[in-house]
């Protein structure tokens, strides 16, 4: 299915590029948008149509159509804004929303699709660049269950598992508990190793030593070796990373769900941010604390 025309692809940056490259790898025609050009050059290079508009992209695809975006105000724009997908969306159209953005405007985006005969569902990623570049990330997914069938072939080509979370909205609460997760992880990865290097411990020795033990993770496993290296290069962005934590905030206050540990690492990224480091890999969270212990955990 949807290998004959083009698919749509809206949003070609660190993650939706290499998600793209991968659908063309696998057959698929495209036809793309981003505001940046250099992205899309990249994908007209490799075979892909550039569309001038959103609203273009939906008038020239096959009835399939990604987005990988910031957030919920530009999901908003580019489904519902001025020449917007849903402006040139045909009735069947299924829109796959792989950006990470709050639940609740994901159900504002799924409505206004319904409306116009879309299908609309969340499906945001886990497993950063290297995973959207191998095509193995893990999806999880909001909306009805029969576009989510349409569509599982091909989120299974970007990722190696996608599974139905429930109806529209819980991709998105799916991946602010992942967030959640990751973030204090690897808070609590870059206090650990801290206090080792300045207690006199090799920093690489407490990797190798812990790694296949209860602390173990794949945050510890991705993170320590670019940490060592002083490596923090997005990836993904502590600005990112700081509005996926707003949204879990304002949604778990919504529910009437208390998160502290979640919001004391968002006041350490806010700190972050204040230091000039928001544009750096979220691994750099190791630097707030590098900085209160005046000491830095390099090899
Ligand atoms: P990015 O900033 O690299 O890419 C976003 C792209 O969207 C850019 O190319 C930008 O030009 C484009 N864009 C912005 N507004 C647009 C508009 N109105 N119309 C068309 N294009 C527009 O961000 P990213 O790292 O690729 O992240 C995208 C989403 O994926 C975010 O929600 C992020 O939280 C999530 N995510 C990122 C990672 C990661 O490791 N980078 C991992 C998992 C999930």
């Amino acid at each position: 299915m949807f290998k004959q025309g083009k698919v749509g692809f809206i949003g070609l940056g660190i993650m939706g590029k290499p998600m793209a490259k991968n659908l063309i790898k696998a057959g698929y025609g495209l036809v793309v948008y981003d505001v940046a050009k250099a992205p899309v050059d990249e994908l007209v290079a490799m075979g892909a149509t550039a569309a001038a508009t959103c609203k273009q992209v939906a008038q020239l695809c096959n009835g399939l159509l990604f987005t990988m975006l910031p957030n919920s105000p530009h999901v908003k724009e580019v489904i519902m804004g001025e020449n917007s997908v849903l402006d040139g969306a045909k009735r069947g159209l299924i829109i796959v929303d792989t950006s990470s953005i709050a639940p609740l405007a994901a159900q504002e985006c799924y409505a206004a699709a319904k409306d116009k005969g879309v299908s609309y569902v969340d499906a945001p990623v886990s497993g950063g660049e290297p995973k959207a570049v191998e095509g193995t990330l893990a999806i999880m997914v909001g909306g009805d269950e029969d576009a989510f069938d349409k569509v599982k072939e091909l989120l299974l080509i970007v990722g190696a598992s996608a599974v139905h979370c429930g109806e529209s909205g819980s991709g998105n609460t799916t991946k602010l508990a992942n967030q959640i997760i990751v973030a204090l992880n690897i808070a609590a990865v870059g206090e650990a190793f801290v206090l080792a290097k300045k207690a006199g411990v090799d920093p690489e020795k407490v990797f190798d030593a812990i790694k296949g033990g209860l602390a173990g993770s794949t945050v510890m496993n991705a993170k320590v070796p670019l940490a060592l290296e002083g490596n923090f290069k997005p990836g993904f962005r502590i600005e990112l990373h700081i509005k996926d934590l707003q949204n879990a905030l304002d949604t778990a206050h919504e529910v009437g769900v208390p998160v502290p540990l979640s919001a004391g690492v968002m006041e350490i990224m806010q700190a972050l941010k204040v230091d000039g480091k928001a544009g750096d890999d979220h691994g750099g969270i190791i630097q707030y604390y590098e900085k209160l212990a005046d000491i830095e955990v390099r090899k």
